[in-house]
């Protein structure tokens, strides 16, 4: 997955003034002008309350829609010529997407939904089974290989749906509210999950109106009525929050 020593890899993702007007009428600048790089290995969240525009980042981000502005360079490659049949496969080679439902078939084990995902790509027929088993085993599932999902809990099922978005080998793991449809419990394994992919290298971006969620991302990024800002630690809150309690302790 690595490139050379020495060589410089070009960011995961860079948005280059990166905007999304919908047309309409009337037209609303759901996504304005924005500059984001993503590099390799990073655990970036990207936090945000309803309709700040994090579908429409995430949208773009996953290359299911293209900016009406600006730049966007996915592994260095820019994706703004691209035909659709050439952005389809660019998103299915480079992004694993993981969604708040997990979206597997519940009469097919673990194994087979993760084989499933192989079907469209390259992958050869005979190596799909021994993919599947590594990437269940690389989640923690590898003794759970021939469980339907309705035998598995809520967290375990992401974990099935994330050994599906590894299986491919992608270059990021693209992850929309991907604690949302489970308890603190099971959102929890699944968080360390990330984080321990993260660690292993992989380049994880989760999008979340969690501030909890949002919280355990090595970096975070807000959006805010579609502008997009770097969070920065704000040491002056730590010292309101004092004050707050020091002010409870005298009343
Ligand atoms: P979030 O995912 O944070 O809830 P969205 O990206 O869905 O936010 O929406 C951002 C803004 O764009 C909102 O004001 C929403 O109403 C608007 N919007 C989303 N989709 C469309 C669309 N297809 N046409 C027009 N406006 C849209």
């Amino acid at each position: 997955m690595s490139g050379g020593e020495g060589v410089a890899r070009p960011p995961v993702i860079e948005f280059r003034q990166v905007a999304l007007t919908y047309p309409g009428p009337p037209p609303v600048p759901a996504l304005l002008p924005c500059e984001l790089r993503i590099e390799q290995g990073e655990f970036v969240t990207v936090v945000g309350p309803s309709g700040s525009g994090k579908s429409t980042f995430l949208n773009i981000a996953g290359l299911l829609d293209a900016p009406t502005g600006g730049r966007y360079l996915l592994d260095g490659i820019d994706t703004e010529a691209l035909r659709d049949g050439d952005r389809t496969a660019l998103r299915g080679r480079r992004i694993g997407f993981v969604f708040q439902s997990f979206h597997l078939l519940p009469h097919r084990s673990a194994r087979e939904n993760v084989e499933l995902a192989m079907v469209y790509n390259d992958t050869p027929r005979a190596a799909r089974a021994d993919r599947a088993r590594q990437a269940l085993e690389q989640v923690g599932l590898g003794h759970r290989l021939d469980a339907v999902p309705t035998r598995l809990s809520g967290g375990e099922r992401q974990r099935v749906a994330i050994a599906r978005a590894l299986v491919s080998r992608p270059s990021l793991l693209l992850c929309d509210e991907p604690t949302g449809n489970l308890d603190s419990r099971n959102a929890e394994s699944v968080l360390v999950l990330l984080e321990e992919l993260h660690r292993s290298g992989m380049t994880v971006l989760v999008i979340t109106h969690d501030p909890a969620v949002a919280a355990r991302g090595a970096r975070t990024v807000t959006i805010r009525d579609g502008v997009l800002d770097e969070r920065r630690d704000e040491p002056v809150d730590e010292q309101d929050e004092q004050d707050e309690r020091d002010e409870q302790v005298t009343v």
